[in-house]
């Protein structure tokens, strides 16, 4: 009998692909992340099928979409009465635990279950001295997170029950929002020549109404903390807030002929500002620095837990995944944050080694996504693989046996458009190997019920190998009038397959169709 595999399924938070040095983009420098890429296999296709925290998570535990495991925004939080794929490795002989960021909800009705050891930050958790829980109870835990949580990773490992294979989830907080770095990165990424995306200066034409409409610009959204500036004492004056009722507000943008002044958190350094657009680029190198910097520490960190499996003997008996619970627009569209369908925010990177099955070295362009993920992990640990999952193992996949029956679209559907802050439109959608189709149904922002007076509901389509920054929506275009059907019967069939209920009538799209595709 083969021995059954270790899992170490490291994943951090808002980790976009560009800024993993093995995708390429040549932005910041991840020789450890590398490593697992290079002894293994870098996936270019892999989505999220809901692009936020707390429903992506939920669907890599329990291999299901949001409509069904109702894990649909950050405030609908698990209930963790129902299986998950830690319960089943456990059932089956596994030794399960879980470090770092849960984010699925707290207290007994929502705290991870199927793990036979876990500490988890409480929401999105604190950079330096966070809270962990654990049941026990709380502690303070000083240091910094990305370390910590690395530490109780290794303190498991060390300890663990060797009779045992292992499923050990390691779950960083970094690189999300507030992009704190630990001092002994501050140095790095920090001359200001960090490159800026061709897309920085979107003016949103061409597309549907959502991309001018959401807040998440970093020209005009980011606050003070993001940013590691000092927020001046003050009102309105200084700045809007980020929420109603927080203290956190948005660094402004300067008029013409007016003086902006900011003052380094750190050095005191002050930066004095007239152009509206040289403070949008001093915003933008701020902000990639900061994240750039806490991903350092990701790296380093993934190192110690790389070394650790060699020194000990493991390295050829266990799966490492690196992986992020969605992407993450780093400038491109003027945009920081995630929650839409397009590119940036839809691609998790996915990197895997298993030197047994997993060829060195390779890149798949298949298509998997995050539901996928947990009937991967049953079918190499040889656990049947519930009927209530809605993913595919990657099995074939990740060993260069998927076929032409391999999955060909990636769904993709965000519900948390009620989130007045940052403007994003509820929508749905399908991404095939070369198009991509959203439908966008815009409830009114904080206005409960549904379409009551919003914008009107609209589509977009996109060539994404004719146009790769999706900047013309192609939607209305007789040229891709058929592309537009074929894509819209993707839709309906995953919808279809999936169980979840559309909010278009496809009869009606398709009559309003047909003159277009006469014309074409
Ligand atoms: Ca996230």
């Amino acid at each position: 009998m083969t021995k059954r595999p270790n899992i170490l399924y490291i994943m951090s938070d808002d980790h976009a692909a560009r800024a993993i040095s093995c995708y390429g983009s040549g932005l910041n420098s991840t020789p450890n992340l590398d490593r697992i890429a290079n002894e293994g296999m870098r996936l270019d296709n892999c989505y999220v099928t809901n692009s936020i925290c707390t429903p992506s998570r939920a669907a890599i535990l329990t291999g299901t979409y949001n409509h069904v495991n109702q894990v649909t925004t950050l405030d609908t939080h698990i209930d963790n009465r129902l299986p998950n794929v830690a319960k089943h490795l456990r059932a089956a002989g596994y030794q399960t635990a879980i470090f770092g960021k849960w984010h699925l909800g707290e207290g007994r009705a929502h705290e991870p279950t199927g793990f036979d050891e876990w500490a988890v930050v409480p929401g999105q958790g604190d950079y330096f001295d966070p809270v962990m829980i654990d049941r026990d109870g709380e502690t303070i835990e000083p240091g910094y997170a990305t370390d910590i949580i690395t530490d109780k990773c290794l303190d498991f490992l060390s300890c663990r029950d060797t009779g045992k294979p292992f499923f050990l989830m390691c779950h960083h907080k970094a690189p999300h929002r507030s992009f704190e770095p630990h001092p002994r990165h501050r140095h790095l990424y920090a001359d200001g020549k960090l490159p800026v995306p061709e897309t920085f200066d979107d003016d949103y034409s061409n597309r549907g109404a959502a991309a001018a409409a959401a807040r998440m610009r970093i020209r005009a959204d980011m606050t003070y903390k993001d940013l590691g500036l000092v927020q001046p004492e003050g009102g309105a004056e200084v700045g809007d807030l980020l929420v109603p009722g927080w203290k956190d507000r948005k660094v402004p943008d300067v008029n013409p002929g007016e003086e902006l002044r900011l003052i380094d958190a750190l050095t005191g350094e002050h930066h004095v500002f007239t152009d509206p657009a040289e403070l949008a680029l001093f915003k933008y190198q701020r902000y990639m620095m900061r994240y750039l910097q806490t991903i350092a520490s990701v790296d380093e960190n993934v190192g110690r837990l790389l070394d650790y499996l060699d020194a000990a003997g493991l390295t050829e008996n266990t799966i490492v995944i690196y992986t992020s619970d969605q992407g993450f627009f780093l400038g491109e569209h003027g945009w920081f944050d995630k929650r839409f369908m397009y590119e940036e925010s839809l691609q998790m990177p996915f990197l895997i080694r298993y030197p047994p099955a997993v060829p060195a070295g390779t890149i798949s362009s298949k298509i998997a996504t995050n539901v996928d993920f947990a009937p991967t992990f049953l079918d190499y640990a040889g656990v049947p693989i519930p009927s209530y999952m809605q993913g595919a193992s990657m099995r074939p996949l990740l060993e260069r046996q998927a076929g032409g029956d391999w999955q060909d679209v990636a769904y993709h559907r965000y519900w948390m458009h009620k989130d007045e802050f940052h403007n994003a439109f509820a929508h749905y959608g399908v991404r095939d190997a070369r198009y991509k189709l959203i439908y966008w149904y815009n409830e009114p922002l904080g206005q409960p019920g549904a379409h009551g007076g919003g914008e009107p509901p609209e589509w977009e389509l996109f060539d994404c190998a004719e146009d790769p920054f999706e900047l013309h929506n192609r939607a209305d275009d007789p040229a891709y009038a058929d592309i537009f059907a074929d894509m819209l019967g993707k839709l309906d069939r995953k919808m279809a397959e999936i169980g979840d209920l559309p909010e278009h009538d496809s009869v009606a799209v398709l009559a309003g169709l047909r003159p277009l595709a006469g014309v074409a």
